[in-house]
């Protein structure tokens, strides 16, 4: 059973997780476009309005207006709505799915790295370097600190998960394609940092497999082109990294149990 002060740290994280969450969004809008995350305060997409400061309380200021700007009525992205969700569920969740307590202190900024990341990829179709480079140096001196694997685990998970989709990325160019990003690369190559080798694995498996099955609906709905379909593989990669991280090892179990 939960209790009441177990409940409030619940809604303590999630309320805390919605703010980080929106300031992930500023991220991820606003990086890509080389603009400033601290100036100017948000404002409508459509008519340039500056935000209420009621319409900045995450969740709630989305819900409140129903997804639509106060003065112009336009609808807002439902992306500020995400990442703001996806904080909230993801902080408040991290102690419960994270089981070795000092894990928790590389989930945290790796869960807020991964909304912005997510943002990015979903309104400018680009991983940016500028949060790559940093995110890269800032997770290999933590894993320098904390490793509960040994140290050639992580090393071989970034060779593993940035040589496998550089694999994919020159398949696609052999074809005359271009598929994965650079930016995919360096992403793939960070959770194997940050994962170590198997569960990089499981990674890779997850988000190429949620990939195919998201484009073949899309196709299917008649949202996506089949020829030249383009996804932005970024989502994909975070959603393959978090359920890596979260179920990883039973999942790898089961997957070694079937060729026994
Ligand atoms: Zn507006």
């Amino acid at each position: 059973m939960i209790d009441v002060v177990q409940l409030s740290h619940i809604v303590l994280l999630f309320f805390a997780g919605t703010l980080i969450g929106s300031f992930c969004n500023v991220v991820g809008i606003r990086i890509p476009a080389g603009k400033s995350i601290v100036m100017p305060r948000s404002s409508c997409m459509s008519c340039g309005t500056q935000l209420h400061y009621t319409e900045l309380i995450p969740v709630l200021g989305w819900l409140l207006n129903r997804g639509r700007c106060r003065y112009c009525k336009q609808p807002v992205s439902g992306i500020y709505l995400f990442g703001e969700l996806a904080g909230g569920f993801l902080f408040a969740l991290l102690p419960y799915l994270i089981a070795e307590p000092r894990e928790l202190i590389l989930a945290y900024p790796m869960a807020a790295l991964l909304i912005a990341l997510t943002v990015a990829d979903l309104k400018h179709r680009l991983i940016p370097n500028k949060l790559m480079y940093p995110a890269l140096i800032f997770f290999f001196l933590l894993r320098l600190l904390i490793h509960p694997l040994p140290y050639y685990s992580y090393g071989l998970g970034f060779v593993l998960g940035g040589g496998s989709l550089l694999a994919v990325s020159w398949f696609f160019a052999l074809r005359g394609k271009d598929g994965m990003g650079g930016g995919d690369i360096k992403l793939m190559a960070l959770m194997g940092m940050i994962m170590g080798a198997k569960l990089v694995f499981i990674c890779l498996l997850v988000s190429a497999l949620l990939g195919s099955v998201t484009g073949s609906l899309l196709i299917l709905a008649g949202k996506l082109e089949k020829e030249n379909a383009y996804l932005p593989y970024g989502p994909f990669i975070a959603a393959g990294g978090l359920c890596a991280l979260f179920f990883g090892d039973p999942l790898a179990s089961w997957y070694m149990g079937l060729f026994h």
